[in-house]
């Protein structure tokens, strides 16, 4: 048998099943398969990307987003083969070395030398280090940037996309662009949903969260007159409100066919969260500043939100995610991104309650949807 026909065989088994059981190894043949010789994690490297700063930058109801950069976990295993995982920071300028010495020191040993084909039991093992510091925030970030190394490394080794080999069930996906920052004026919000509407986005997001309700109106109002009625339109309040203040405001946007409202309140509070869904018939999302699959499983099982949003870096990981969808999923609950890198779009494209899929308006699309990229691993390149 050829090395290539082993593979293909290999492949065959092992994408019918789920997260594969055992990663073997033929010896000899970089990335092939061998029944003794498990394919073990060898070095793992952390590097930072600053970006220059913004001169102009974006603004929602609660911060100011200069965009300060990224910390990229490179994991490598005895073949030689790597995987890239990659958390962004838009505020907080020392988080990407406080992470970057996280990762190095805390989970680095749990990852090192353990097999690629056990990427479940790595996860388990970071989420049980970090317990005592607590596995949620600043950990659950690092955690995130190493999984997805992970998945991305066992993707390139078996030569297959993530999200064929967790066995999708999209080969596309419907997207929005987020066009409104709370400080663009008039002009540039009307260039940025035109620039939209002429790549092909049938749905756009506005930041809210005003002063006022009348200047709140004012800013969908002028939106809706631009995209026209045919585009969907989401509005996000960045957790600026009140619970008062939501109810109040979310009932006038429930004239306006405001598609969902989200964040309207403090992230954590669930409480409120619940009062809030009950009260407005308007579509509650929140979840991009929820830092576990436990944290959902609260929201959902208290009625406190219509729609998840998880962002894969707080989230934990695409291992989380997928555990976070899927649940959701169970309870019939739809699945929205917070932002979309190519480790995410991986992951939704194996989520059947996926009905949105969050970008900054930069893609060229068919019908509002954007194809699932085709690339082994996550398709960084
Ligand atoms: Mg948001």
């Amino acid at each position: 048998m050829t090395v290539e026909n082993s593979r293909r065989n290999f492949l065959k088994y092992s994408l019918a099943v789920p997260f594969l059981p055992e990663l073997v190894k033929t010896g000899g043949h970089s990335g092939v398969i061998s029944k003794d010789v498990p394919v073990k994690i060898k070095e793992l490297e952390v590097t930072l990307h600053r970006n220059d700063p913004n001169p102009n930058p974006i603004r929602d109801a609660i911060q100011v987003l200069p965009g300060i950069g990224n910390v990229m976990v490179k994991v490598t295993s005895e073949d030689g083969i790597s995987g890239t995982g990659s958390v962004y920071f838009g505020r907080i300028d020392g988080s990407l070395d406080a992470l970057k010495s996280f990762i190095e020191n805390v989970l680095k040993p749990q990852v090192l030398g353990t097999e690629l084909g056990f990427i479940r039991g790595t996860y388990e093992a970071m989420i049980r280090e970090t317990d005592y510091l607590g596995s949620k925030g600043f950990s659950s970030m690092a955690i995130s940037a190493v999984d997805t190394a992970l998945w991305d490394c066992l993707g390139k080794t078996l030569q297959v996309p993530c999200w064929k080999l967790w066995g999708a069930c999209h080969t596309e996906l419907p997207v929005y662009a987020m066009i409104g920052w709370i400080n663009l004026d008039r002009e540039s919000i009307k260039k940025r949903c035109e620039d939209a509407l002429k790549l092909g986005y049938r749905a756009v997001k506005l930041k809210i969260g005003y002063p006022t309700l009348a200047e709140d109106l004012e800013r969908i109002r002028y939106v809706r007159e631009v995209i026209g009625d045919s585009t969907k339109l989401m509005i996000d309040a960045n957790q600026v409100l009140t619970v008062g203040e939501a109810i109040e405001r979310g009932k006038a946007f429930e004239d306006l066919n405001c598609y969902w409202f989200e964040e309207p309140i403090h992230a954590q509070n669930i409480e409120g969260y619940k009062q809030i869904a009950s009260e407005l018939k308007i579509q509650i999302a929140a979840g991009e500043n929820l830092y576990s699959p436990q944290e959902f499983a609260f929201f959902i099982k208290q009625n406190a939100v219509d729609i998840i949003q998880p962002d894969l870096r707080r989230c934990g990981g695409p291992t989380a995610l997928m555990d976070t969808g899927k649940m959701a999923n169970a309870f019939g609950i739809p699945y929205a991104s917070h932002g979309s890198d190519a480790a995410h779009f991986n992951v939704m494209a194996c989520l059947p309650n996926v009905i949105m899929v969050e970008t900054g308006g930069e893609y060229r699309l068919e019908n509002g949807r954007k194809k699932i990229p085709e690339g082994w691993g996550f398709s960084w390149e």
